[in-house]
């Protein structure tokens, strides 16, 4: 609980700046993410084997979101380790608690170590039917206990092919953002096509993308849109990294597949150190 006021006043004091001098051109105070989501992979061999190999740096702020049996186990080897790395859960309920058998709070997930949680993810709206309104009701749920939400949204390959990728990502940001009154989330721009598929987004598409969703977070929150960090999701990796940080609108990666080979992840670490370095 500690965790979530620290975190509340931190967001509190970042929204109540950002809001008293809205009309003024705010520089840009945004973090740079490499994020992990590990799926249904590893155990806990595996995930100790990870967090020994793992590096990090202090450019870059690195999460490691392992599925949820993993959660405490991977906060106890981070404390360990002693290094910066922060811990998500890949899911959270909406309710503070009750017979909701399977299901985790947020409450929980901080009792864990967790400070960020992956909510809306494609596959979550595919195989278990998340709409909208559901994502934003676990969004809210996520801020008041003091988490940082990571909203995944995004076009599937049907609604790119169709040209309705702004339509879709417009009601997704809408949806999501319902009665946010804070800038305390981060976004994740995950095209469907491009997750798992070997098949990445180019950068100039990426970062057209991007530019149109801080557009549409500007309507819906002003200049505190400025701080929020877009991350770019779908089949990144070590080869594609440089070119997605090199663009202005691209504020890290949420990395699935590359992210569970240490080796691979530490080289997506580094390219987004590096950014940070000259920019
Ligand atoms: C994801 O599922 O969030 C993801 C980006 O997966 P991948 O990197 O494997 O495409």
């Amino acid at each position: 609980m500690e965790q979530s006021i620290e975190s509340y006043i931190k967001n509190l004091v970042r929204d109540v700046i950002g809001q008293s001098i809205g009309g003024l051109q705010l520089q840009s105070d945004r973090q740079t993410y490499v994020i992990a989501n590990w799926k249904m992979n590893k155990n806990l061999n595996e995930t100790a084997e990870f967090f020994q190999k793992i590096n990090s740096s202090p450019d870059v702020s690195v999460v490691i979101c392992p599925p949820a049996q993993l959660l405490y186990p991977s906060h106890l080897m981070i404390k360990q380790s002693g290094k910066p790395i922060g811990l998500g859960g890949q899911n959270v309920h909406w309710a503070d608690k009750g017979a909701y058998t399977g299901e985790t709070s947020a409450a929980m997930l901080t009792d864990v170590g967790c400070e960020y949680v992956i909510i809306g993810h494609s596959e979550r709206r595919q195989y278990s039917f998340e709409d909208d309104e559901l994502v934003n009701k676990k969004v809210l749920h996520a801020i008041k206990f003091g988490l940082t939400p990571i909203i995944c949204i995004g076009e599937t390959l049907g609604q790119k092919n169709a040209m309705q990728t702004e339509q879709v990502l417009y009601k997704q940001l809408c949806g999501a953002l319902k009665d946010i009154d804070s800038s305390h989330f981060i976004l994740a721009y995950e095209p469907v096509w491009a997750i798992g598929t070997g098949q990445s987004a180019t950068t100039e598409l990426a970062q057209e993308t991007h530019a149109y969703i801080r557009s549409v977070l500007k309507q819906i929150l002003g200049q505190r849109s400025e701080n929020i960090s877009i991350l770019y999701g779908g089949s990144a990796n070590e080869s594609n990294a440089a070119e997605y940080s090199a663009m202005p609108d691209i504020d890290g990666v949420l990395v699935g597949g590359a992210s569970l080979d240490a080796k691979v992840f530490d080289a997506i670490i580094n390219v987004f150190a590096k950014g940070e370095q000259n920019s």
